[in-house]
């Protein structure tokens, strides 16, 4: 019988798989820091999904000024291989376990990482047409906005002549405008929820600019068409999806289901990394971003997605931290887990948990999802009926973190429960 070939094997420091603002923000600070990681991605250009953004909205907080995402993406990369971070593309990882082994696949061949630490920031991706369970033929021209953004950017092409967008946050409304601007007539952007996931200022910048309708509270009942998309049958319906006037066509050749956010965390779950399943599977994880499994850390919009880049990036750069605090005082095993959960009106809050090693801590930023929607949002972190942090918003809706500085007080195991007060949107 031939002998299999063995798998070539890379010893390496810190591997971090996705090179997006996560990934590429744990890396520049962990060289600032002296290690030297490696990253790895599939793409063949690096940066994440804001290398495939063209319009500006990214790097506020980072470079003090707004920037197209192409722009943001390639200074993050030069910022960290100025630094001294190895960055590989084209390589794609299909496996880790949890003694921080990752099997990658690349054009010239199939490695083996082994890693004193391994730092996952693989991002998100949007629940596909399949997973919306829209009844209907199956025609061409049907497609998540990632898919639109790549053809655009990369390809200059566009998915058709007049198209229905469903989903009306940030990313969707964006989209509808540059495809306007690119050619397509945005028949309509439809939303099953009675409100506009994303900001005003986008609606009035994205959409009334266009002339784009935005059809609020209306579900897609149906695709229409024999080969190709002809139109989506839709209607105004009430919460639970019944329609509340009768159906109309909207004619359209192309359908694009935008947002509805997911972590792409399937090597969290091959893994047996435990997840949270109110973050859609993301891993649990300490407030270095650390998960269940020592050693391995995860950031970015892998534990929440999808949030802006920046705070993705300042994930990272936390990450950071704690892969450096593991690498020089690898943990003795005594500490203190404290569980943060969700209280009223709270769905999921990012980190689940603290580590105590000491008496203090740093103050910790908590990524807070509400359900419902709220308006003038007060949140409030309790512990025992002690108060350790508030803040407040004018508004929260459930796709979208809302932040609150939690200030942790001393040593303990009981819960720290997170609440949000507010007026229902309606
Ligand atoms: C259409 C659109 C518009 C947006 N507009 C804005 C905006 O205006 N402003 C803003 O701040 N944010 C915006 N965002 C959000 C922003 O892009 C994200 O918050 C940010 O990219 C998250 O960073 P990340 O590093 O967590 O993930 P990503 O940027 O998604 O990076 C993850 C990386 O991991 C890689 N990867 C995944 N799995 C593997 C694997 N198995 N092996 C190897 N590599 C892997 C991927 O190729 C990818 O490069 C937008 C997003 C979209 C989709």
């Amino acid at each position: 019988m031939a002998e299999q070939p063995s798998i070539p094997e890379r010893q390496v420091d810190v591997l971090v798989v996705g090179a997006g603002p996560a990934g590429l923000g744990v890396a520049a600070r962990l060289a600032g820091l002296g290690v030297a990681p490696l990253v790895l991605d599939r793409e063949p250009v690096p940066g994440g999904l804001p290398a495939q953004c063209e319009h500006p909205g990214f790097g506020l907080w980072a470079f003090r000024r707004l920037m197209p995402g192409q722009e943001f993406a390639a200074r993050l990369v030069e910022r960290a291989v100025r630094a001294g971070v190895r960055l590989e593309t084209d390589v794609t990882v299909l496996e880790v376990t949890p003694d921080r082994t990752a099997l990658a696949v690349s054009p010239s061949g199939i490695v083996r990482y082994r890693a004193q630490a391994l730092v996952l920031a693989t991002g998100c991706r949007e629940r596909p047409r399949s997973a919306r369970l829209i009844p209907g033929p199956r025609p061409a021209g049907v497609f998540n906005t990632g898919v639109v953004q790549r053809l655009h950017t990369f390809l200059g092409l566009l998915p058709g002549r007049e198209v229905v967008i469903v989903g009306s946050d940030d990313i969707s409304l964006v989209a509808a405008r540059t495809l306007a601007q690119a050619g397509c007539r945005i028949a309509a952007v439809v939303e099953e929820r009675p409100y506009r996931q994303g900001y005003l200022v986008n609606e009035w910048w994205s959409l009334r600019s266009q002339r784009i309708p935005l059809r609020l509270g209306h579900r897609v009942l149906r695709i229409l068409g024999d080969g190709r998309v002809a139109g989506v049958e839709v209607a105004l319906c009430d919460a639970t999806g019944t329609p509340l006037a009768n159906p109309y066509e909207i004619p359209c050749d192309t359908v694009i289901f935008s947002g509805e956010f997911v972590p792409e965390a399937t090597l969290v779950a091959q893994a047996g990394i435990p997840a949270d399943p109110r973050t859609g599977g993301g891993p649990l994880v300490d407030q270095e971003f650390q998960t269940e499994l020592a050693g391995i850390f995860a950031c970015g919009n892998l534990v929440h997605a999808a949030d802006p880049a920046d705070y993705a990036l300042v994930d990272g750069e936390r990450a950071a931290l704690g892969v450096w605090r593991y690498l020089t005082s690898p943990p003795s095993g005594g500490e203190l887990v404290q569980p943060v959960l969700p209280g009223q009106q709270v769905r999921a809050v990012v980190p689940q948990r603290l580590r105590w090693s000491g008496e203090r801590l740093d103050p910790v930023r908590l990524a807070v999802r509400v359900e419902p929607a709220l308006r003038a949002v007060r949140l409030r972190a309790i512990v025992a009926g002690q108060p350790w942090g508030w803040s407040l918003a004018p508004a929260a809706k459930p796709h979208r973190s809302v932040y609150l500085w939690l200030r942790p007080a001393r040593p303990g195991d009981a819960p720290i429960v997170v609440e949000a007060r507010g007026w229902p949107i309606v």
